[in-house]
């Protein structure tokens, strides 16, 4: 048989954890259509080939926890996500933390807007209400890399209920539900929720399993930004640990409903948080020994990003530019900001401050902005909520420990039930998150090679067969015969990359070839996907 590329002389990781075994790939229409040995791939021919002498093989990675939903239905977001590409992310899922751009109903989109346009190249125009209409319109215009999507509670809730604080009625939660039915059967991967951000903020355990359980009828996975993720918050009242309380409510959630659990980015926010992570993750063990199938995913980095919305008290969300706009809003706010003086002047880094007017504020911290505004780091942050329109994203330190102490992040990443994810919001406009550009490579060479915190094996199946299998893709995430031809290449020996909070837009080394759906966007470590639309909406199961 002619194949359409043959991959020679590498060595294969498969994503499924197996040990490396040398194996040649024939690829035909789009799929791995056999591993060969030596003898027969040198007998084999093919319109294309790549020698990956000395490399590894590996599945595309994928970014189980993207919010790049949001970007996807630019036409040129071919070149906005090209840095997902270059480190060897070939699908992402995204509509995660409870925002999807699907489903919405006509008429709710500038509800969505005010929460994710932060997520946003630009104001988006929803041509689209259903996930189905969504992905035909994504494969109507084209796709860079593969994206299969969850379904947000948050955009269900603005959907059916506006921006209401209140519970559901009867009827508003079965109207919800019939929303996520319908999405579920349009394919999307699962549900997702966002505790910590209004409305996910607002939702109690009972409305969330009642909303879980049709995810998880239809074959879906839960995912969960939980509602604390340090030890105090504003969530709960109780002496214990809040983020343990946090991972308790949705493995209760995930019991009722019988419902996959993915926890979302599993960080332990500040020092005082980090001690905590033994106690969280044996938690989580006892919770999937007694029956509930919980798993969680994590990035290789001590800084996140997120909105600037996102340490605002729950009873500001739905009139925040109000607040910001009176005398007395402020005040108030002020006011509760005051125990949060130290946290915003040391680790909360300004990534996109909207106002090109506030431009070289970007990339600094804002006990940095405050000295140069010469404002208290609360005012300082609060003017620029109030300036952007409370569209800011920001990058916020101390997640899981900082340059010395990485034991919190470290026990995270390398334990059995993690994934690796990403949860950027990269768009063309502001200072970047560095995991934008590094995630993958890093996790390959600074924790795999430098410091032995796992094995390659291990961290590939973190990166692809794991995320596949969680996210319900049966297609991807492994190299085996049948699977979709996505792959990256690299060397073990140099893989990696530098990009950190303070220089992020760095490209990373040692990444030889990426392929998506058999066709090559970097080829010989050079980039050449300027154009190429190889990827393809992706529904549960497929
Ligand atoms: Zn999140």
């Amino acid at each position: 048989m002619e194949y359409d590329l043959l991959i020679r002389n590498g060595t294969i990781i498969d994503g499924s954890g197996a040990p490396r075994r040398r194996a040649d790939v024939a690829v035909k229409d789009r799929r791995i259509a056999a591993l060969l040995d030596p003898i027969e791939g040198a007998q084999a021919s093919a319109a294309n080939a790549v020698d990956a002498n000395g490399m590894i093989v590996a599945p595309g990675f994928i970014d189980l926890h993207s919010h790049s939903d949001w970007i996807a239905p630019i036409p040129e977001h071919g070149s906005i996500l090209k840095p997902f590409l270059m480190q060897g992310v070939t699908t992402f899922v995204g509509g995660n933390c409870g925002f999807s751009v699907a489903p919405i109903f006509p008429g709710k989109t500038r509800l969505l807007d005010a929460s994710g346009q932060m997520l946003s190249e630009r104001k988006l125009d929803w041509k689209w209400t259903s996930v189905a209409e969504y992905g035909a319109h994504l494969t109507r215009q084209g796709l860079a890399l593969n994206v299969a999507h969850l379904a947000g509670h948050g955009s269900i809730r603005f959907s059916v209920m506006g921006s209401s604080a209140a519970d559901p009625s009867a009827e508003e939660l079965r109207a919800m539900q019939s929303t996520l039915e319908r999405a579920m059967a349009d394919g999307a991967v699962g549900l997702s929720t966002g505790l910590g951000y209004f409305p996910g903020m607002i939702a109690k355990p009972a409305e969330l399993a009642a909303m879980a359980r049709v995810a998880a009828a239809a074959g879906g996975v839960l995912t969960s930004h939980l509602r604390a993720y340090s030890t105090r918050s504003l969530f709960f009242s109780s002496e214990v640990a809040h983020n343990l309380l946090a991972v308790r409510e949705m493995v209760s959630v995930a019991r009722e409903a019988r419902a996959p659990l993915q926890i979302s980015h599993l960080i332990f926010v500040g020092r005082r948080t980090w001690p905590t992570v033994n106690e969280i993750l044996a938690n989580i063990e006892k919770a999937r020994n007694d029956g509930v199938d919980v798993a969680f995913d994590t990035f290789p980095y001590t800084c996140g990003n997120t909105t600037i919305r996102i340490i605002f008290p729950a009873w500001s969300q739905n009139q925040l530019e109000e607040l910001l706009d009176s005398a007395d809003g402020w005040a108030r706010l002020a006011a509760g900001f005051q125990p949060l003086k130290p946290f915003i002047h040391d680790t909360v880094q300004l990534m996109w401050a909207v106002k090109p007017e506030l431009k070289h504020f970007e990339g600094m911290f804002f006990g940095e902005i405050a000295e140069a505004m010469k404002l208290d780091p609360v005012d300082a942050y609060l003017t620029i909520a109030r300036e952007s329109g409370t569209r800011a994203r920001v990058l916020i330190h101390l997640y899981s420990g900082d340059d010395r102490n990485e034991n919190a992040l470290r026990a995270a990443m390398s334990h059995p039930l993690n994934a690796f994810e990403m949860d950027t919001i990269l768009t063309s406009r502001g200072h970047n998150n560095p995991a934008s550009f590094g995630t993958y490579p890093r996790i390959l060479g600074y924790y795999v090679r430098e410091l032995g915190l796992l094995s390659l094996e291990d961290a590939i199946h973190k990166m692809t067969g794991m995320a596949a299998d969680r996210m319900h893709l049966r297609g991807r995430g492994y190299v085996r015969a049948g699977a979709a031809a996505d792959f990256c290449i690299f060397d073990a020996d140099k893989i990696g990359c530098d990009a950190d909070a303070r220089t992020p837009d760095r490209d990373p080394t040692g990444i030889e070839h990426v392929i998506v759906n058999g066709r090559s966007v970097v080829k010989d470590g050079i980039w050449c996907g300027d154009g190429v639309m190889a990827g393809q909406w992706l529904t549960r199961g497929a």
